[in-house]
């Protein structure tokens, strides 16, 4: 599902992969794991996922 992504990375229950779209533009994505959260988007830069995944609040906990 994710093989595509590279860099993964656990920042308390998000998580944060590098991959690329499909015209191969370097994306950032961070995905909640929580269950019932969905926290799911995409950024243009490491550093802006990362900060996303380090401020999320998450409601399922
Ligand atoms: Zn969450």
């Amino acid at each position: 599902m994710l093989r595509r992504f590279r860099n993964l990375a656990r920042l308390g229950p998000v998580q944060v992969a590098t991959g690329y779209d499909q015209r191969g533009r370097e994306k950032h994505t961070a995905a909640c794991t929580a269950p019932r959260c969905g926290f799911s988007a995409e950024y243009d830069t490491r550093s802006a996922a990362e900060l996303a995944a380090t401020t999320h609040r998450c409601s399922a906990h």
